[in-house]
């Protein structure tokens, strides 16, 4: 597909170059990007920032904790790596401020990756022609991110969860990992992408129309998608093939791996089939105590999903392999890069 120069995104090619005025006012930029982030946040919601400096696909736990995005950015720091969530986040029953589904408030933007002609680029500009975007972050060389910000907040989380697996089916979003949910991060334009292939990119406003805020019917209509409700888990597993159940495991898996919670390996004594791992709840376990937590590999006895156990009671509530599989999506979207590093170690391990 040849990229047209005149009609992308109501972009000419000059513009995108040229990228006037933007570069000599970066901070300028993100102001006025937040305050139009923060336009239909209510009172008792925030919007989450994560940020470090150095490249991000070394993994650290802990690095990409979110923090609260102050309103006049002071607390952003342009030499990081800088995302912020798609979602305006409350605070969950314990009074903390966290980037996860529980903490949902409302959904503000729909983001489009990896848009260009650069390494990694998915799809050419041209893929926005229907609909003009709000901002568009060329995050390194020639690779885009188009942002399209909502015209109220999207309280309802299946709406919006829906929209963004529309666009995923679409193949807009990139690789369907089956995980990309309302609380994903994307990068706003300040910061650096500190991946070393880039050398030390300074993220850029290619573009930024903040009159440009379109209802999600807008949206879907402009990109023909359908906004299949999400089906119940329990029809979804019947109806998920064997092969499928299993890719979800290995993904679930490497991240584990890649964020250093495999306690042990199994070995000889592997018979009963659990591994331990780092229990992503330890905090709520009542001594604080590491143990107790393991997952077990696709197996008939689990209709091939896999499983998850632990053996501390988390409040009374029983943490399941679907609670695991959703702490990974709250928390994936950095350490993938990561695992996918390690999958050739992994194929060493057969399970
Ligand atoms: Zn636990």
């Amino acid at each position: 597909m040849k990229t047209k120069t005149k009609t992308d995104a109501g972009l000419s090619a000059g513009s995108v170059t040229n990228s006037p005025p933007f570069q000599s006012k970066r901070k300028g930029v993100v102001k006025d990007f937040v305050a139009e982030m923060y336009s239909f946040v209510p009172e008792d919601a925030r919007i989450m920032l994560c940020q470090f400096r150095g490249d991000p696909t070394i993994d650290g736990r802990g690095k990409w904790t979110a923090r609260i995005l102050r309103r006049d950015c002071d607390n952003i720091d342009p030499w990081a790596n800088v995302y912020f969530c798609v979602s305006a986040m409350k605070q969950d029953r314990r009074g903390r401020w966290r980037r996860r589904k529980d903490n949902f408030a409302g959904g503000l933007l729909l983001m489009i990756d990896d848009v260009g002609k650069g390494k990694g680029a998915k799809f050419p500009l041209s893929v926005l022609d229907p609909l003009p975007p709000t901002a568009l972050v060329e995050t390194s060389p020639d690779n885009f991110q188009a942002i399209y910000m909502f015209d109220s907040l999207l309280t309802d989380e299946h709406k919006f969860e829906a929209l963004i697996r529309a666009f995923i089916r679409e193949k807009f979003l990139g690789a369907d990992t089956g995980m990309a949910g309302v609380n994903r991060v994307f990068r706003p334009p300040i910061g650096v992408n500190a991946k070393p292939k880039y050398g030390g990119w300074r993220v850029k406003c290619r573009q930024w129309n903040p009159e440009n805020r379109y209802s999600i019917e807008q949206i879907v209509d402009a990109f023909g998608l359908d906004l299949m409700p999400q089906p119940r888990r329990a029809t979804r597993l019947a109806t998920i093939p064997k092969s499928e159940r299993y890719t979800a495991w290995l993904d679930t898996w490497r991240f584990l791996k890649a964020a250093g919670m495999i306690k042990r390996y199994p070995d000889d004594d592997y018979e009963d089939g659990w591994i331990d791992i780092v229990c992503p709840w330890t905090d709520e376990h009542t001594d604080g105590a590491d143990t107790g937590a393991a997952v077990r590999p696709p197996a008939p006895e689990n209709e091939y999903t896999g499983a998850f156990r632990c053996h501390h009671s988390h409040g009374g509530r029983i943490k399941r392999w679907h609670d695991l599989t959703d702490w990974v999506a709250d928390n994936h979207e950095f350490a993938l890069d990561n695992a996918n590093k390690n999958a050739k170690e992994f194929e060493d391990y057969e399970c």
